[in-house]
């Protein structure tokens, strides 16, 4: 259990993350073929193989730098909305980082919560509208009420993980409001959204690399 996350930490669990999206290329791929154009693994891929190959970079870099520098890439290497999106919620982030050397679990909260807000307003989307924010709002949800409960950290985590994979979940039924499903006739409704999918996958694994 890692009670503290540093710039090395985050490159790791970066690498992770590239991993676990590089894997699940037809998942991802047939759920956004049905949900919209087809390329979000293709994005999601590109994005993060571009982070994994300036990992040397990365590494020398503070936090508040390291966040800012993976959304600069994020949002110049993917060219979907997740681009955008993605990008601008680790280059929000990175100003709750300034100064920052460690994260501790109040930080790792702020800075999901930052990088949430401004996917929400970047992509004027709240929780319901069948996106990945349906994922991070659940998680950053669970989280916070863990720590105002004042649990344990490894509580906390689990129960972030849980409400992320009900949040991903959820957002089957549901009728699209965003994004490419919203022009489908059906909206969507009866498929799991491909951006929560990999939202929880990122989740996910910061959560088992905290647990380790
Ligand atoms: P594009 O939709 O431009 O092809 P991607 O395929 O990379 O981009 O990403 C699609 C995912 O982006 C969707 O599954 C959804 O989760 C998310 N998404 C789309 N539009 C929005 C929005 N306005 N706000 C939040 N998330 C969105
Ligand atoms: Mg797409």
């Amino acid at each position: 259990m890692k009670n503290v996350l540093n710039t090395k930490d985050v490159v790791k669990v970066l690498k992770i993350i590239a991993k676990r999206i590089e894997e699940n290329k037809d998942y991802i791929t047939d759920l956004d073929a049905i949900l919209g154009d087809g390329d979000h693994w293709a994005n999601m891929n590109m994005g993060y193989q571009k982070i994994v190959s300036i990992e040397e970079e990365l590494l020398e870099l503070n936090l508040a730098d390291l966040f800012k520098k993976v959304g600069m890439t994020l949002m110049s290497t993917i060219g979907g909305s997740s681009g955008v999106l993605y990008g601008d919620a680790f280059i929000t982030a990175h100003k709750s980082l300034i100064g920052v050397e460690e994260m501790d679990k109040f930080k790792i909260h702020e800075v999901l919560d930052s990088g949430l807000n401004a996917m929400m307003k970047r992509g004027n989307a709240k929780p319901g509208d069948k996106t990945m924010i349906d994922t991070l709002y659940q998680a950053v949800k669970a989280y916070k009420e863990s720590l105002d409960n004042n649990d344990e950290f490894e509580i906390t985590i689990n129960k972030m993980v849980k409400a992320a994979e009900e949040g991903m979940e959820s957002t089957k039924e549901m009728e699209a409001a965003k994004g490419r499903a919203f022009y489908r006739t059906d909206k969507g409704v009866g498929h799991i959204d491909p951006g929560a999918v990999t939202m929880y996958y990122q989740i996910q694994e910061l959560a088992q690399y905290i647990m380790l």
